[in-house]
């Protein structure tokens, strides 16, 4: 009791499966706690055996299953060509980025960022998070996390030092990376299906 959610109400909505011969449900289940607020949550679920060969889930939408596939593995090989290049870079030039970030203004330091892909909320937290553990610290925590490649790729082109062949060779990956990861991606975006909506119940 008290803080506890517990299911208060559960829907369903059914849908046409994509061969047409079954077909797939939502259910839509809302948590209530003793103070009245509110939690939901939605379960998607393949009832036909066929379409589920062929299709999976992608947060809560269908897509053809090999797209998705397509798309997982070559994220996957991302993230461990990223590993890589994210070693490489962090330690030819953290020392330059630090020395240079430490004398940019954050307002400028914070726009380029986000330029380059950062996710990083405000400019108020922004500046919070590094006044809190220091530029330098703040800097190195960020850049040597292999996510932030592209961070860091910004980074090392925007403090405008003299770029080696490795350098260029693995901005060009990175860029063929990103192009094909965005192609796969909208490859699989395109193959989801939507059903017609057939039945609707509270259960
Ligand atoms: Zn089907």
């Amino acid at each position: 009791m008290g803080n506890k959610y517990e299911e208060h109400f559960r829907s369903r909505r059914t849908f046409k499966c994509p061969c047409g011969e079954s077909s797939y449900h939502e259910d839509h289940v809302t948590y209530m706690n003793d103070y009245f607020n509110k939690n939901c949550e939605t379960f998607c679920t393949m009832d036909c055996e066929k379409c589920a060969i062929i299709y999976s889930l992608w947060f809560h939408e269908w897509v053809k299953k090999d797209k998705l596939g397509a798309y997982n593995k070559s994220n996957e090989e991302f993230k461990v060509w990223a590993e890589n290049a994210t070693h490489q870079l962090y330690s030819r030039y953290i020392d330059k980025i630090v020395q240079f970030l430490s004398s940019v203004a954050k307002t400028t330091w914070h726009s380029k960022w986000i330029s380059f892909g950062n996710s990083v909320n405000s400019i108020g937290t922004f500046r919070k998070d590094i006044n809190r553990v220091g530029v330098d610290n703040y800097v190195k925590s960020e850049l040597k996390r292999s996510l932030n490649i592209g961070i860091l790729i910004g980074t090392v082109q925007w403090i405008n030092t003299f770029l080696t062949e490795d350098d260029i060779q693995l901005i060009s990956e990175h860029d063929q990376f990103k192009a094909k990861l965005k192609h796969l991606h909208d490859q699989m975006r395109n193959s989801k299906f939507v059903g017609r909506l057939i039945n609707s119940e509270d259960i």
